[in-house]
């Protein structure tokens, strides 16, 4: 029979780092992380499209535990997010536990031997317990349009960023308006022959303050003083609590409209593109968008927004849900991720044999993200409404709170396996969903990814992230059958 591990990890992104860099500071290092790719960095390895950038201050979007002073920008470019990801995977001895080129095609629980049997491309692994993070914002969403496999030049999506195909003089569309598509368009209008923006609804987009650090105090190096870095850290993840508070207050979401709207006015004189551009529900229903060059690149002769979902393709032709008709050469999807159906779950079978995927029946559910009843010693990174307005950081080390409390316990009572009660669970998710009722997320007006295919909000977290992390804090063995 193969070796059992302690744990093993799936995926090598943020959360799979993370989770290494987490066991190995709690003295556990009998551990496997499993990443497909040939090389780790999950999102940040995968996203290479011109002007791709994180949207949280770097300040605040790296480990804890991992400062990091010289980030070039306030929002840091994803090459250097992804150097930050390497070297701190180096420097905290990841390396010994890594298999990369290794995909995890399942995962079954073993109920005689109480551990995780997982079928690799590596062949099979045995682990206790099974920390799954493979990213809800890895597998694109392509919708399933007619005719789009006929086209006759370059498809792709934002994510799987052909660089070989130069746009230098080519008519390009790009297909979404989402926080991918903003970095984008700025990035390329000026080198492309025409520009055609498909919106199916516009975005709440407001500017990304950008102030470069006093050249005086860069070479002082006073933002390197830890004391200073760690007040800059925490005043910006105030600003992300008082923001989630704006967006669910009245004068908050005034406010929040008019920087909107002034952006947008600021660099669109057509009236009508202006309306075009305007959302007609509240702020933070959708993710915020930011940024200072999306509007201005809009403003160019060689770009135009065509205010409408692509229905159709018929040769070079891109036929709007309007019936409207667009010319290209070249198409780009920016259609976002497969979130809420994260293919991992369709892998990871329980005690009972079915998929997390059928356990859900499509609407996902976890304690505090985290674990689920019928699945022992599993734990989600980015599972079901954790995602507070907060640095993914945040989030992730919030969760390996909880996580690295449950092995301690195992270890401490010599117990085999830990198993979330269904009523702790049910409890938890009824509380989530009644107190997110009220929130800008559920009664802003739009329709967004946060909500599953039966209607319900199975992403966000309604509360602050102050209170995400005091919650994933306290560890109650008592929640869980120890067995
Ligand atoms: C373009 C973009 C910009 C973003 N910007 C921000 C931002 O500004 N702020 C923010 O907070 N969040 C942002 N996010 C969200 C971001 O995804 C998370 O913050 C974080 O990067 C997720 O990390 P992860 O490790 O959970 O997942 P991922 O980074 O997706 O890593 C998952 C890893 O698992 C591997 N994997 C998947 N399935 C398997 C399998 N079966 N076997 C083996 N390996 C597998 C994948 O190859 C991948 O390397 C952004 C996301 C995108 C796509």
């Amino acid at each position: 029979m193969t070796p059992l591990f302690e744990v093993a990890v799936i995926g090598a992104g943020i959360s799979g780092l993370g989770t290494a860099i987490t066991l190995r500071e709690a003295g556990i290092t009998d551990f496997v992380v499993l990443e497909k790719a040939d090389s780790v960095g999950g999102v940040w390895r995968d996203n290479t499209y011109p002007g791709c950038a994180v949207d949280i201050p770097s300040i605040a979007y790296s480990y804890s535990f991992a400062p990091h002073d010289d980030w070039s920008r306030k929002f840091a470019p994803q090459p250097e997010i992804l150097s930050y990801l390497r070297e701190t995977a180096d420097r905290f001895g990841v390396g010994e536990h890594l298999r990369l080129g290794v995909e995890v095609f399942e995962a079954s629980w073993d109920e005689p031997q109480r551990c995780w049997v997982l079928d690799t491309s590596d062949g099979e692994i045995r682990a206790r317990s099974l920390v799954a993070a493979a990213g809800p914002w890895h597998e694109p969403s392509l919708p399933d349009i007619d005719g789009l496999d006929s086209f006759p030049g370059p498809v792709f999506h934002t994510s799987r960023w052909d660089h070989e195909v130069d746009l230098t003089g080519q008519r390009v569309a790009i297909v979404g308006t989402g926080a991918s598509a903003i970095q984008v368009v700025p990035s390329i209008a000026e080198q492309v022959a025409e520009l055609h923006v498909l919106q199916r609804t516009p975005q709440w987009v407001v500017p990304k303050m950008e102030p470069s650090p006093s050249r005086l105090a860069r070479r002082l190096g006073v933002h390197r003083l830890r004391w200073v870095h760690e007040f800059n850290r925490r005043r910006e993840e105030l600003i992300l609590e008082l923001t989630n508070i704006a967006f669910n207050h009245r004068w908050g979401q005034a406010a929040f409209k008019w920087v909107g709207r002034q952006n947008i006015h600021a660099a669109i004189d057509d009236p009508a593109l202006r309306t075009a551009l305007t959302p007609e529900w509240s702020v933070g229903c959708k993710r915020l968008l930011m940024s200072s060059d999306y509007y201005p690149a809009l403003a160019r002769p060689n770009v135009s927004v065509v205010s409408t979902g692509l229905s159709a393709v018929r040769g070079n032709t891109l036929i709007g849900e309007d019936n409207s008709k667009t010319d290209v050469d070249v198409v780009i999807m920016a259609t976002g991720f497969k979130i809420l159906d994260m293919p991992i779950a369709g892998r990871v079978r329980g005690s009972d044999g079915r998929s997390l995927s059928e356990h859900w029946d499509g609407s996902p559910q976890a304690y505090l993200g985290t674990t689920v009843p019928g699945f022992p010693n599993l734990y989600i990174i980015f599972g079901p409404n954790v995602s507070a307005v907060a640095s993914g950081f945040l989030i992730v080390e919030s969760q390996l709170q909880q996580v690295v409390q449950a092995l301690a316990h195992l270890r401490r009572s010599g117990a085999v396996s830990l198993e979330v009660r269904p009523h702790v669970m049910r409890q938890f998710n009824n509380d989530v969903q009644a107190a997110l009722q009220s929130t800008v997320y559920n009664s802003g007006g739009c329709r967004s990814y946060y909500f599953d295919k039966n209607g319900r909000n199975g992403f966000s977290w309604p509360w602050s992230a102050r209170r995400l992390r005091r919650m994933t804090a306290r560890f109650d063995p008592t929640d869980y059958i120890v067995t």
